[in-house]
């Protein structure tokens, strides 16, 4: 039996973990379930899985929280804020941390179960990103067990010979979809509206990480994911387009075999994978009919389409510091164009303004010099935004 704490709960992964978890009642027992501000759906995920912690991110929502919890006479106890979540990670009532929060704010909760030893199913890529070095080692000094639940990175794991210790393997290649936006001419794409950035033609996702798909930021973040997960350096991971989304991601070994994981794109795939590793386990997703499909393509990003795939990749170069500032200028940027105030376009316009300012540093970085550094970022980023400016009048008012 596994005692998980799902920190995320509320959204897009949290809730595909939760639906693959009630299907195995013997499996898994829920400890903590956590959300940010949708405390109607985080009611409804403890009614249903009676938690013994739920944890939102403000007072007064954890004080509405708790009575709604004692109106219905159940037990889990409500808290608030980033050390509530640490303190979750942490705790000796769970195993297991899925960490599936969005952006910056899942690295110190991923972190502190990485530095209590936790199983962590990391979904939280943008916690890699800033920290990849000192993320890995707290795993490796505090015997963590990191499972990646990213699609491309499970099926990377899936395809890599874990016998052998990655014996042999000559290059990972991530799958990419290309989004939305692949076939649109690119002096288009300043006019497109967060909705359209949204509709990701394969997968269901929250709305900040189906823009990073829409811009290919996502692929070069999850190229940084997969440099520090597998120890792989960037000029060997390569990244191709393959609009089917049915291959998730393949190893080349050195006698030239390629490993390729497939299966229709639903996140509960990767979740149950990680969730009963090594063990196989139902998920519910519908079979891969390959008769059905109408053929697997392939293709090379087009860097003039994609210059947030460019800028991703060149951080790793620039070490840490570089990482934490496009991770930081990109959620700025996403967030403005998902509130009206820059365009699509501005979104790369926003972090190639903020990398240029930032000072190349070579150096390791602690938890406090990231949390430093993307602090920084985020107020150039403002700044940038702002002499984008704003689309939308209440906008202004905000950046
Ligand atoms: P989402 O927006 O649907 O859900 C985010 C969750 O994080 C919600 O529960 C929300 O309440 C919580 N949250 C948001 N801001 C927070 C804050 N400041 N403090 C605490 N909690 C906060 O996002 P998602 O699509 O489920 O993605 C979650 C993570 O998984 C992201 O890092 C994303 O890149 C990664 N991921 C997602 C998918 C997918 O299919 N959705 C696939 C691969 C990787
Ligand atoms: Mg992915």
């Amino acid at each position: 039996m596994h005692r998980l704490a799902i920190l995320g709960s509320t959204g897009s992964v949290g809730t595909s973990t939760l639906d693959v978890v009630a299907r195995h009642p013997d499996r898994f027992e829920i400890v903590a379930l956590t959300a940010h501000r949708r405390i109607d759906r985080l009611y409804e995920q403890c009614a249903r899985f009676r938690p013994a912690y739920a944890v939102v991110g403000e007072a007064h929502d954890a004080l509405r929280l708790n009575a709604t919890l004692r109106q219905a006479g159940l037990p889990t106890r409500v808290a608030y804020g980033q050390d509530a979540l640490c303190d979750v990670a942490r705790s000796a009532e769970c195993d297991t941390v899925v960490a599936a929060i969005v952006g910056a704010a899942g690295l110190r909760p991923s972190l502190a179960a990485a530095r209590a030893g936790k199983r962590i199913l990391l979904a939280n890529k943008e916690a890699l990103v800033m920290s990849g070095a000192l993320f890995m080692r707290a795993v490796a000094e505090h015997q963590a067990t990191l499972l990646p639940v990213d699609s491309e990175h499970n099926a990377i794991f899936q395809c890599l010979d874990q016998a052998r210790g990655g014996q042999g393997v000559e290059r990972l290649i991530l799958t990419a979809s290309g989004g939305p936006f692949l076939r649109r001419a690119p002096d288009s794409l300043h006019e497109v509206s967060p909705d359209e950035a949204c509709a990701h033609p394969n997968w269901s996702m929250g709305r900040k990480i189906s823009v990073d798909s829409a811009t290919m930021m996502n692929k070069g973040l999850e190229v940084i994911e997969a440099h520090w997960l597998f120890g792989m350096p960037p000029e060997r991971i390569d990244v191709v387009i393959h609009p089917q989304s049915v291959i998730h991601s393949m190893v080349a070994y050195a006698d030239q075999s390629v490993l390729a994981q497939l299966g229709v794109p639903d996140m509960r795939t990767p979740i149950a994978h990680a969730l009963a590793y090594p063990a196989r386990i139902a998920s519910g997703v519908t079979p891969l009919d390959l008769a059905r499909l109408s053929g697997l393509t392939f293709e090379t990003p087009d860097p003039a389409q994609f210059p947030c795939l460019r800028l991703a990749l060149n951080v790793l170069r620039d070490g840490c510091q570089a990482s934490v500032a496009l991770n930081a200028a990109n959620e700025i940027a996403v967030e403005a164009f998902l509130y009206g105030a820059i365009r699509f376009t501005a979104i790369a316009e926003v972090v190639e303004d903020t990398l240029l300012r930032w000072p190349i540093d070579r150096h390791g970085a602690d938890l406090d010099d990231i949390l430093a550094a993307d602090a920084r970022a985020r107020a150039h980023a403002r700044q940038s935004v702002r002499r984008r400016g704003a689309l939308r009048p209440a906008a202004a008012a905000l950046y």
